[in-house]
């Protein structure tokens, strides 16, 4: 059989748009495709691959628990889920551990259990759910629904009720929106998919003080956020507010599929048996995984030197930006960094991604003027400075003459 590219318009549904190359094989912060081409990988799986390709601690969890227990279901329990929902309680606010297989049913979990709890703790009125504009909380129908990108809800018939958007870092419009009858604000503590946009100090707080006043709790979406990405095990953790609900996906299992729902014991009691549950979640193999993951990322120095990557990729996209003019502004937080273009550029994000990888750099997008970089959080100095020299050729290519004109 041969396998290419052609291939995946035969088989495959076409709500995907891959390019031409198909990677076999990673190690570190590098890829190598069927034609044996290397890539820098600076888009990690999109903030999933937080150890690079092929991490010693995962694979070695891996394939001891694949030797031992593979699976029983939620009609048992398993000492890998056991030994991870201690570590994230011990290491977070949280007090009890939901395991789910994605970040969507993570916060598809977190989005039921505040409408169960508000729904035994006030009654049915107190159903309205808040969210922002820009967001992105996954794409099980309610949890897509709560997201703030239309294009991605619409044209699926009639959504579920009581959901309601405010403008991101925008108080007055959040006060606007919220009452008595609010049972959750979600949030993601820095927007990702929206464009990679950190909520100011000052709201985030006025978002806990909003929700303590109107007895709504407030859930954090961390699963691009978490597990290290910003240079904090969490970002709450850095921001002076304490979410009620945290949804962690994404990075916990390294590129093994899990997901996360982290709450207070008080609000866990609202989920009695048969309420919610999952075949999958909490499988031992996904566990194991994320157990050795994250015992490797809940470090301090591992978390400074995503703090100190940050640094070097600002300054090495300021030196490109000083030459060629294109990025409005860099921003984000640790590995989650968003470039912006200018105006006369606007549109041509995807443009450069595929202008990158044809020099040998993978990096993604966050809409359609941010170029999105959110490699391995133990990405080499070195592929660091490689991949960026590869990027300015990319840029080069698509703007160099724009740039020496100009
Ligand atoms: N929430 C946020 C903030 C995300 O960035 C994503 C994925 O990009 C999701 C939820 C959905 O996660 P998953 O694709 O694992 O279902």
């Amino acid at each position: 059989m041969e396998v290419n590219r052609a291939l995946f318009d035969d088989v495959m549904v076409p709500n995907y748009a891959p390019p031409e190359v198909i990677p076999v094989r990673g190690k570190g912060s590098r890829v190598w495709d069927q034609e044996g081409r290397e890539f820098i990988d600076f888009a990690g799986g999109i903030a999933v691959s937080c150890l690079g390709h092929c991490h010693p601690a995962p694979v070695r969890a891996l394939q001891e628990q694949s030797e031992r227990v593979w699976h029983l279901a939620n009609v048992m329990t398993n000492e890998p889920a056991l030994r991870l929902a201690k570590k994230l309680t011990d290491a977070t606010f949280a007090e009890r551990v939901y395991f789910a297989n994605s970040g969507t049913e993570a916060n598809e979990a977190a989005l039921k259990l505040a409408r169960r709890w508000a729904f035994n703790e006030y009654g049915e009125d107190k159903s309205d759910i808040i969210s922002f504009e820009r967001s992105f909380h996954g794409r099980t129908f309610f949890a897509v629904s709560v997201g703030g990108q239309k294009v991605y809800s619409d044209g699926f018939g009639p959504k579920p009720g009581a959901i309601h958007h405010a403008v991101y870092n925008d108080l007055a419009s959040l006060e606007a929106v919220i009452s008595d009858k609010t049972c959750a604000v979600m949030m993601e503590p820095l927007q990702g998919e929206g464009g990679i946009i950190d909520a100011d100090p000052e709201f985030i707080r006025g978002v806990r003080q909003l929700c303590d006043k109107h007895n709504a709790l407030l859930i954090f979406d961390e699963v691009q956020t978490g597990v290290g990405r910003t240079g904090h095990l969490y970002a709450y953790m850095d921001s002076g507010v304490t979410p009620d609900i945290l949804t962690t996906a994404k990075a916990l299992g390294a590129g093994f599929p899990i997901g996360a729902m982290l709450t207070t014991a008080a609000i866990a009691s609202h989920l009695k048996p048969g309420t919610h549950g999952s075949t999958y979640g909490g499988n031992p193999l996904a566990c194991a995984v994320a157990e050795a993951t994250f015992d490797t990322v809940n470090d301090l120095t591992l978390l400074a030197g995503v703090r100190k990557r940050h640094d070097l990729f600002k300054a090495g996209l300021a030196s490109i930006n000083a030459r060629y003019g294109i990025f409005k502004e860099v921003r984000g937080k640790g590995l989650l960094i968003g470039a912006e273009l200018v105006d006369e550029h606007a549109g041509r994000a995807k443009e450069i991604l595929q202008a990158a990888m044809s020099e040998g750099l993978l990096c993604l997008v966050a809409g359609a003027n941010v170029v999105r970089f959110t490699p391995s959080l133990l990405i080499p100095e070195a592929d660091i400075e490689e991949g960026l020299n590869r990027f300015e050729a990319a840029i080069d290519k698509l703007f160099g003459q724009v740039a020496k004109a100009g």
